[in-house]
C-alpha cells in the first residue's frame, strides 16, 4: 500500500512526520510519488499563524475533491488537529480521521483498519503522550531526537501551549536507545528537540534528571556510539542553568552553538510578551556562556512589531543585537494569532511600519553576520559533511560546530564524515574552505 504525507510548520512536526513514516515503512507501506496514487494521505498541520491554518484548509479541500474521483484514507494531524479536533470533520466531511498531537499512538489502529479495507467511526483517545521514534531521513547524517513535548510558558503571542499542552519529558532510557539505533543507521549528529529543552525534567525511573544531566548522559553515550556531535534546540533564556553551561563546556561532543531566543530588546515589550526575563538578565547569560565556552556562537529569534512597540523599543532591540552579536537570527514580524492574549492587545502596529522596522533589524543582522564571518577567516574548524554542494559536484557542503555553512573541494565519498578545514573566503552566508590534512 502507498502513502503520501504533507508536513507544515516547525521541526517538531517534521520529526513527528518522520516517525509516522517509520511506522508506515515497518508495515511495508511505500511512499507514493504522486498523491493521486496513494491509499492514505496525511496532512501534518501547523497552527502557529492563521495563514498556516488557511493553507491547511485549502489542502484538505483539494484532497476532499480528489476523493470524489478515487477513494483513499485522508488523515489530518498536528497542532490544528489538536486545536479543532472533530470539528474539522464537521467542516470537511472528506476527512476520515483527525489525530491530535496526543493521539498519535492511535496511528497504528487506523493503519490496521486501512489494511483491512475498513473505516473506523471513532478512534479511542489514548491516555498520556507517546513519543514516537525518530527516523533517519534517507541520505541524512543528522537526526532530531525529541526529548520533550509541550510548553508551560504561555508567551502571549504563541499558540503552542494551547495546542501541544503542558511539558512532558521523555525517559532518558528511550532517548539513549534511540541515539544508539540512529548511530547504527549511520547518523553522526543528533539534535535534541523540544519547545524549551532547558526545562527538561525526568522524574520517573532513575530520576530526577534535569537538562544538564541529560546533556552529560547523551554526550557520553553519543561519543561511545560514534556520534560526533550533539546539538539542542530551542532554549528559553530563563531556564538555561549554569550547570547546563558547564555541561556544554565540559563535553566537546556538544556543539559550540546555542540558539537562545531573545525575541525583543525592550524590557517593556518582553514583559508584554510574558517572556519572564529582562534584557539585562539576557546579556548576563550571554556573557556567562561566552566566558565559560570560548568560541561559542549564539543565534536567536527576533519578533518585531508586537502591539504597543515604539521606535524606542526598536532602537533597544538594535542595541541588544549590537551587544550580543548573534551569528544569525530568525527575524519575523508579529501577526496576531487568534486565541492568544496578544491578539486582543491594543496598539496594533500597521503593516508598513512593521515591515520597515523589520527591514532595519534584518539589515543590521546581515552586517553583524558578515563581520563575524570575516573575523573567522583563516581559522581551522571541524565540519560534518552533509552532502554535495548545490553549485558544484566537485564540492561538498558541511556545517561547523558553530552552525555555520561551509563548502570545500572533496568527493561525495566524504559525505557523512567529519573533516578539519581552513576557512578561506566568504560566498554569501557560506564559507569557502580547504581541507587541512
Ligand atoms: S516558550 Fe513561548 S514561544 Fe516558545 S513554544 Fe513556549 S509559549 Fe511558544
Amino acid at each position: 500500500m502507498r502513502y503520501f504525507i504533507e508536513t507544515y510548520g516547525c521541526q517538531m512536526n517534521k520529526a513527528e512526520s518522520a516517525a509516522l513514516e517509520l511506522q508506515l515503512a515497518d508495515r511495508s507501506w511505500r511512499l507514493a510519488a504522486d498523491p493521486a496514487d496513494a491509499d492514505l494521505v496525511l496532512i501534518n498541520t501547523c497552527s502557529v499563524r492563521i495563514t498556516a491554518e488557511t493553507r491547511a484548509w485549502g489542502r484538505i479541500a483539494h484532497y476532499a475533491a480528489l476523493k470524489r474521483q478515487r477513494d483513499f484514507v485522508l488523515v489530518v494531524t498536528g497542532c490544528m488537529a489538536e486545536r479543532l479536533k472533530e470539528r474539522m470533520k464537521a467542516k470537511a466531511p472528506g476527512i476520515d480521521y483527525v489525530l491530535g498531537t496526543f493521539q498519535k499512538a492511535a496511528f497504528g489502529v487506523l493503519l490496521d483498519a486501512a489494511e483491512a479495507g475498513i473505516r473506523l467511526d471513532v478512534i479511542e483517545e489514548t491516555p498520556g503522550f507517546v513519543f514516537a521514534p525518530s527516523h533517519r531521513e534517507a541520505g541524512s547524517y543528522s537526526s532530531f531526537v525529541p526529548i520533550m513535548h509541550g510548553c508551560n510558558n504561555f508567551c502571549t503571542y504563541c499558540i503552542v501551549p494551547y495546542v501541544r499542552g503542558r511539558e512532558i519529558s521523555r525517559s532518558p532510557r528511550a532517548i539513549m536507545d534511540e541515539i544508539a539505533s540512529l548511530s547504527a543507521a549511520g547518523v553522526r549528529e543528533v539534535t535534541l528537540l523540544g519547545q524549551n529543552v532547558n526545562s527538561y525534567l525526568w522524574e520517573g525511573e532513575g530520576g530526577p534528571l534535569d537538562f544538564a544531566g541529560l546533556l552529560r548522559l547523551v554526550a557520553d553515550g553519543a561519543a561511545n556510539a560514534g556520534i560526533g556531535r550533539v546539538r539542542f534546540v530551542s532554549s528559553h533564556p530563563k531556564d538555561l542553568s549554569p550547570d547546563t553551561i558547564s555541561a556544554i563546556a565540559d563535553n566537546e561532543t556538544i556543539a559550540r552553538h546555542v540558539h537562545l531566543c531573545v525575541q525583543h530588546g525592550s524590557n517593556r515589550v518582553l514583559a508584554a510578551m510574558n517572556r519572564k526575563y529582562t534584557v539585562e538578565a539576557y546579556l548576563e547569560l550571554a556573557t556567562a556562556i561566552r566566558s565559560r565556552i570560548p568560541g561559542i556562537t549564539l543565534s536567536t529569534d527576533i519578533l518585531i512589531g508586537f502591539p504597543g512597540e515604539t521606535e524606542e523599543d526598536v532602537e533597544e532591540t538594535l542595541d541588544l543585537m549590537r551587544k550580543v552579536r548573534f551569528a544569525y537570527a530568525f527575524m519575523y514580524h508579529y501577526n496576531p494569532r487568534e486565541g492568544t492574549p496578544a491578539a486582543t492587545m491594543p496598539g496594533r502596529i500597521p503593516d508598513t511600519v512593521k515591515k520597515e522596522r523589520l527591514a532595519r533589524v534584518i539589515a543590521l543582522q546581515k552586517t553583524i553576520t558578515r563581520e563575524l564571518m570575516r573575523d573567522m577567516l583563516g581559522s581551522e574548524v571541524v565540519v560534518l559533511v552533509e552532502g554535495l554542494s548545490k553549485r558544484s559536484s566537485d564540492e561538498v557542503f558541511a556545517k561547523t560546530d558553530q552552525d555555520m555553512m561551509v563548502v570545500f573541494p572533496a568527493s561525495s565519498s566524504r559525505i557523512g564524515s567529519f573533516a578539519r578545514v581552513r576557512l578561506d573566503s566568504i560566498r554569501g552566508n557560506t564559507f569557502k574552505a580547504v581541507e587541512v590534512l
